[in-house]
């Protein structure tokens, strides 16, 4: 496969931007050769400028569940930028894509439109810090929120621990009121919550781990989580960025049956554009200016552009039957064929699927069955599947530790495509 229109575009890029890109994984420091530049998709495949074209389950980090360039949305689209791209006042598409919003997760029924996911998550836990008037936030070791300085913490040992910042640029100030806690620890929970408390504003999860891998709390611990913040006056936070308008229409909320006070969303509700939005019931969202004394804006905020892609691919996935008929077979397919892929494959290999989302584990037999157990050579492999599967013609996500996603575009034959590549491949 020639791929030298990307490498050259690579060295072009390398003197515009850091490493050639725009956001860090894009660059293929985990898997090593230079990134892919892509010009074109369609339905479950993209093509590079090389014109070379692969089976797409990485899929815009999750952004397109109904595919790229699904006809619905590519109209939709189409029709308001000749309209104009953005305007600065509220719009009738602002209604519609809410409306859509807050029937699928009710109770909740405000929402506020961002541009990013990042930014969804910066105003919830400021409006969790407004109606507690409270200061800290828990937040799970290993989950990823976006880049907001506060959330910017990893490391930590010991049951509860105050955080330290993963990144250079972050002062101790901004994280001494994070409050780290392993995953699905009903201990842990426990323990900060006592050791912390009055002072707890909001614990902040992701209520399927999904960007270290892929691993589902107990049942036991959302429930537990639930009662604590309802005990602690703290506010509970889903960050559906991935789990929203996926999992379920619902998202984490639906399927798990548990109420958050604040959830966040992005990826999907967008269709590809930048989006992210910030959700509650009334009496907390409406805490936000100008409602309320917590402040947050945006220029480009509800962009019609965007909303016009968030209506055509929510409506899209409705027709689909993408939450019901759609995932519950292609996943029943997927489970199926992959399972007997691992065990045909010559190198160890297992996986995990949630619904939509599913997790790659080469190196293994037996997925990890929480995030500190992956371990470095597990990295090191992927990267060999990685390379493998570009040649096979197949694209997914650039690192161990992140996860694929099935759309309404894939079918049971990108399916074969991929069991295939896994039982070809070998060191
Ligand atoms: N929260 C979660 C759970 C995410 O997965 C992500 C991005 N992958 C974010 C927040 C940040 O979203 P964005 O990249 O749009 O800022």
């Amino acid at each position: 496969m020639n791929r030298q229109a990307s490498i050259n575009s690579y060295e072009k890029a390398k003197n515009l931007a850091p490493a050639g890109v725009h956001s860090p994984v894009r660059a293929f420091g985990a898997v090593g050769g230079a990134p892919i530049f892509f010009e074109k998709g369609k339905g479950a495949e993209i093509t590079d400028i090389d014109g070379n074209t692969y089976l797409d389950f990485c899929m815009s980090w999750g952004a397109l569940a109904a595919g790229h360039a699904h006809p619905q949305v590519v109209e939709k689209v189409s029709e308001q930028v000749a309209k104009g791209t953005h305007y600065g006042t509220p719009t009738l598409l602002d209604i519609e894509l809410a409306e859509l919003i807050c029937d699928a997760i009710k109770p909740m029924n405000r929402v506020r439109f961002v541009n990013s996911g990042t930014e969804a998550v910066m105003t919830a836990i400021r409006l969790a810090r407004g109606i507690t008037k409270k200061n800290k936030i828990v937040k799970i070791h290993g989950a990823y929120h976006g880049h907001l300085d506060s959330l910017l913490v990893a490391a930590g040992s010991g049951l509860v621990t105050q955080g330290q910042s993963s990144s250079a640029g972050v002062t101790e100030g901004c994280v001494q009121d994070t409050l780290l806690i392993p995953y699905d620890s009903e201990e842990a929970l426990e323990e900060v919550f006592k050791a912390h408390k009055d002072e707890i504003a909001g614990v902040i999860i992701e209520p399927i781990l999904a960007n270290n891998g892929l691993f589902e709390h107990k049942m036991s611990y959302l429930n537990k989580l639930r009662q604590l913040c309802t005990e602690n006056c703290a506010m509970l936070i889903f960050d559906e960025v991935i789990t929203g308008f996926r999992v379920a229409l619902g998202g984490a909320q639906e399927k798990y049956g548990i109420e958050a006070d604040i959830a966040t969303y992005g990826k999907v509700i967008g269709g590809g554009m930048p989006i992210g939005a910030v959700a509650a019931k009334k009496e907390y969202l409406e805490q936000l200016a100008p409602t309320g004394p917590v402040y947050q804006a945006g220029t480009l905020s509800g962009n019609p552009v965007g909303m016009a892609a968030g209506i055509a691919t929510m409506k899209a996935l409705k027709e689909g039957n993408f939450y019901g008929k759609h995932i519950k077979e292609l996943g029943h397919y997927f489970d199926e064929k992959i399972t007997q892929a691992c065990q045909n494959a010559k190198l160890p290999m297992d996986f995990r699927r949630v619904d939509a989302i599913f997790w790659l584990t080469p190196g293994t037999d037996t997925a990890p069955n929480a995030p500190s157990e992956i371990t470095e050579e597990n990295a090191k492999v992927y990267a060999g599947l990685f390379n493998h599967f570009l040649e096979q013609g197949i694209y997914i996500a650039p690192s161990a530790y992140e996860v694929g996603f099935l759309t309404l575009s894939h079918s049971k034959e990108h399916i074969d495509k991929l069991a295939k590549a896994i039982e070809t491949y070998d060191l």
